[in-house]
């Protein structure tokens, strides 16, 4: 993963400023021009990397900083708040409940892991005992339903979708209604992905969540999307009320900057990551701990 590079890069300029004999302003300068580079290079958008740099310019301020102070640790300090803030909007998703139902419903675009990512969080609340069901509201691409299905008789999960039914919304709405009955307190509704933001696409979607009414909307994002990262959030996020991103394929090659994108576009927290096409390669995001291994 590209991102462990960009940790040691930024561990790596860290460590040069720690070893300067005096750490001045030319210092600081030389060390966040380093980790600026590393972020760009990580396709992190160049709005987000201003920002941090100016922030912890502001912070660690010589003019103001008494002799005595340790500069070393308010830069390093400052370092990390900030890559923090990156992955933090501030506030936490909705969280649901074992045992009341919560109606979560997946957004994405096709590709980008959305379906492997509804089973994978199904599996994951299931082993906790919960009791999740999932439902098939991809009606455009042939073959959804039946790789939802795969997964879900796998993983031994609940199912609703149609061969028949054209309708997504109808389909949505059963699903959804068939298992609040049976007391399923987790319902994961995955809607259909298409190749480009078509506008059809996103009317769809807004319809099913107008239908269902979910209490979170996740944003799945594949980490290899790179700098279109922001844009494509930004179009979700414009038509329903995304409250929650997964990052998938976070195993491969990705640079992925791109979820430091997806939080800001959508203004909201990274609560998973998917980290291979298994059922369980998936893991809860904490930002605080990621940041610190991201650190070293
Ligand atoms: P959808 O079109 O968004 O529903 O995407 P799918 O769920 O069908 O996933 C597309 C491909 O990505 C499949 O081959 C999945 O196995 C793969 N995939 C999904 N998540 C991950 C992940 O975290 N890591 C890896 N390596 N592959 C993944």
């Amino acid at each position: 993963m590209v991102l462990a590079q960009l940790g040691g890069t930024i561990t790596r300029a860290i460590r040069q400023m720690n070893n300067a004999t005096i750490v001045d302003q030319k210092v600081l300068n030389e060390c966040l021009n380093e980790i600026n580079r590393a972020l760009l290079n990580a396709d992190v958008r160049f709005q987000l990397v201003r920002d941090m740099h100016n922030n912890v310019k502001r912070i660690v301020n010589f003019d103001d900083l008494a002799a005595g102070h340790n500069k070393r640790r308010i830069i390093q300090q400052a370092i990390f708040n900030e890559l923090c803030n990156m992955l933090d909007p501030g506030k936490p998703s909705f969280t649901p409940q074992k045992g009341k139902t919560s109606v979560i419903m997946f957004v994405g675009l096709q590709g980008s892991g959305k379906t492997t990512t509804c089973t994978k969080y199904a599996y994951y609340h299931q082993r906790k005992g919960w009791k999740p069901a999932l439902v098939c509201a991809d009606t455009f691409r042939a073959g959804a339903f039946d790789q939802l299905k795969q997964n879900a008789i796998k993983a031994k999960i609940p199912f609703y979708g149609s061969y028949a039914e054209s309708d997504p919304v109808k389909i949505a709405v059963e699903g959804v209604e068939t298992f609040k009955k049976e007391n399923r307190d987790l319902i994961i509704v995955d809607t259909s992905g298409r190749h480009k933001q078509e506008a059809a696409l996103f009317e769809e979607m807004r319809q099913v969540s107008e239908a269902t009414k979910p209490d979170l909307i996740v944003f799945v994002m594949d980490s290899s999307i790179g700098q279109a990262a922001f844009d494509q959030a930004l179009a979700f996020k414009q038509s329903v009320p995304v409250g929650a991103v997964i990052v998938t394929k976070m195993d491969g090659h990705a640079k992925g900057g791109g979820a430091l994108s997806a939080v800001a576009a959508t203004k909201s927290p990274v609560i998973f990551i998917g980290t291979g096409e298994h059922m369980d390669e998936f893991e809860v995001f904490d930002v605080k701990p990621f940041v610190s291994r991201l650190l070293g």
